[in-house]
């Protein structure tokens, strides 16, 4: 049977859920090899979990400093395993894990398909596209195709394998290496965390600034006790930070009021926040699209109208 190389997600010191979805999606293709890149130990630790959750081998490539290095030593790892014994690769559909999946497309000549929500024998999967709204089955070339799989979208099955500790060396640092010096976690302020907030105020293009988000969105959302979203052109624009950006390439939220100030409601920003309970939007154009999908809309001037709702509220508390 073919191996089928599976990249390890840990998570401060522990395995990713998402690990046991990547090796159940990989064991259609293969006999599972689980790659865990890490500090000295890292694989050690994890050997006889990941062989529990069904790896048949799991590789620790190691190396002093690899923590803070950025997604080169994971490149390096599977690069070398798929070109001395090919075979396909499934990482998860994070940042870094597309970020990985291309370069190693790039180094082995194979092809990649990124988000899949599925993996079959046949080397095809699914890809679930357009606001999830159509599911499409494609084809991979290459002797090692890569995959990179959304979380959640397998259920994964854990099905004990022997999980056999090998390990490999690590290619040094190069000049290409990017190395993190340093972190401290991010300020948040008060406001709950925007992916689980029961309220989100969401400032689209027609905010205009950044000033504007602070003096418009803000008070809103603080009135409210809700989280600040944002659409990707208000992030494109510099008016708030990407980790606040709602659609298919940002946070998903499913609050119970989502109220869009500004925003148009491109289909990449509605398939970020449609399962929200009620959807109230202020825009001052009566044809956007936005309002095909909200339970209170508003057309009007949103500085007026925002404003005046802060006020309201703050009133009736
Ligand atoms: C591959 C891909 C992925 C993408 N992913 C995302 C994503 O994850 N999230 C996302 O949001 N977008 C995403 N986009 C971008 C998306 O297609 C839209 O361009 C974007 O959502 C539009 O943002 P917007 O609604 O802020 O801007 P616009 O479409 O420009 O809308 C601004 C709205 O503000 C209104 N307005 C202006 N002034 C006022 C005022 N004074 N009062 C009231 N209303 C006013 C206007 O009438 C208009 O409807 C993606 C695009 C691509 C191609």
């Amino acid at each position: 049977m073919s191996t089928a190389y599976v990249l390890v997600e840990q998570n401060n010191g522990r395995l990713d859920p998402v690990t046991v979805e990547l090796i159940t999606a990989a064991r259609a293709l293969g006999e599972v090899t689980a790659v865990v890149v890490g500090e000295p130990g890292t694989g050690q630790a994890f050997a006889a979990e990941l062989g529990s959750l069904g790896a048949s081998v799991v590789i620790a490539a190691e190396a002093t400093g690899v923590a803070n290095r950025l997604v080169l030593p994971e490149v390096d790892a599977l690069h070398m395993l798929a070109a001395h014994n090919p075979g396909p690769i499934v990482v998860a559909a994070n940042l870094t894990g597309n970020e990985i999946a291309g370069r190693l497309a790039a180094r082995l000549a194979s092809g990649v398909l990124c988000d899949v929500v599925g993996i079959n024998a046949d080397r095809t999967a699914k890809q679930s596209i357009f606001g999830d709204t159509i599911q499409v089955s494609a084809a991979v070339g290459g002797a090692a195709p890569i995959y990179t799989l959304r979380a959640g979208a397998v259920t994964g099955e854990s099905v004990a394998a022997a999980g056999t500790l090998q390990s490999m060396e690590l290619p040094a640092a190069t000049m290409k290496d990017v190395t993190v010096v340093s972190s401290a976690p991010a300020v948040r302020g008060d406001r709950p965390e925007l992916p689980q907030a029961k309220v989100v105020i969401a400032g689209g293009r027609g905010i205009g600034s950044a000033e504007n988000f602070q003096s418009v969105v803000e008070p809103l959302a603080d009135a409210l006790g809700g989280a600040v979203g944002a659409t990707r052109d208000a992030v494109d624009l510099g008016y708030y930070p990407g980790e606040y950006q709602i659609g298919q390439t940002g946070v998903t939220v499913s609050p119970d009021v989502y109220i869009g100030l500004g925003v148009s409601g491109a289909i990449q920003h509605t398939s970020g926040m449609q399962t929200a309970k009620k959807v109230i939007i202020v825009n001052n154009d009566e044809d956007a699209p936005i309002f095909e999908i909200a339970d209170l809309g508003v057309v009007g001037d949103l500085f007026a109208i925002a404003p005046e709702l802060v006020e309201e509220i703050n009133k009736r508390k």
